[in-house]
């Protein structure tokens, strides 16, 4: 039984698709369940082609919960938000304003720099890609340590365009699975990394089989933008679960998480 946790809506400004599309395309490829997770506002930043307006939160979570009344699939809520350092007090005051079914957190930004986004490659130039990956996994660390979150969303997405540090990634995948595990969060398996230059499953296998040697649960997700894209390649992230010694995924309702068997 899979479920797919981290589908977008056209609301964010850079997916399509209506709501309902999502819903129906879930249901038609078979889904036990799925969850929302569009992007929460960003705070220390306004730009429409990231995420909602404040102003738009309430409709997002209306009309999700109207999707879950259809009755085709159990459709959970969640939201997806930025770990911005600075910005935690904010964050728990939207959280406790919606009753969200689970909360990914995600490090998309280094200080103000979009490190995932493709009009900023520029940063790339003239950083040092070891300093990238220090800055990214710190980050990652202090999301973890939050108690903000439920999942920590493609927790090595700094791989994104295959930018890689001449190092052993080893101590930081330690520290991600031992914080995950400590602070009790699951990690995501998602599929959007097979979209982009890295053309690798977010996180990568070394990392998976340290979060699985420390017992950190999992969540399924593709990250869809476009409905289309929903459990977007789910055969490869239940291979790759599979070697890797796994037989359950998390599902989350009330940011309480249960199993689902693979
Ligand atoms: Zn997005
Ligand atoms: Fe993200
Ligand atoms: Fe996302
Ligand atoms: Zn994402």
């Amino acid at each position: 039984m899979l479920a797919d946790f981290h589908i977008h809506t056209s609301r964010c400004g850079h997916a399509s698709g209506q709501m309902v599309e999502y819903v129906r395309e879930a249901e038609e490829v078979g889904l036990a369940q799925m969850g929302f997770s569009d992007h929460m506002p960003l705070l220390h930043k306004v730009d429409p082609s990231l995420s909602m307006s404040l102003t738009d939160l309430a409709a997002y979570v209306d009309e999700a919960r109207d999707m879950a009344e259809i009755g085709w699939i159990p459709v959970r809520v969640g939201i997806e938000a930025d770990y911005v350092p600075g910005t935690e007090d904010e964050i728990e005051q939207i959280l406790d304003s919606y009753r969200f079914d689970f909360v990914l957190g995600s490090v998309h930004f280094i200080d103000e720099w979009g490190f995932d986004d493709p009009r900023q490659l520029a940063g790339y130039e003239g950083r040092d890609p070891h300093e990238i990956y220090e800055s990214y996994f710190g980050l990652v660390l202090d999301a973890a340590r939050s108690g903000l979150f439920d999942v920590l969303a493609h927790p090595d997405l700094v791989k994104k365009f295959a930018i890689l540090p001449p190092v052993d990634l080893r101590p930081y995948y330690e520290e991600v699975a031992k914080a995950a595990a400590e602070n009790g969060l699951a990690i995501e398996v998602s599929t959007a990394g097979l979209r982009k230059p890295v053309h690798e499953i977010y996180p990568s296998r070394e990392l998976l089989e340290i979060c699985r040697r420390e017992a950190v649960p999992v969540m399924l997700g593709s990250d869809a933008h476009a409905p289309g894209e929903v459990a977007y390649h789910f055969d490869d992230a239940i291979d790759l679960l599979e070697s890797v010694g796994y037989t359950e995924i998390s599902v989350f309702e009330q940011r309480q998480r249960s199993a689902l068997s693979l």
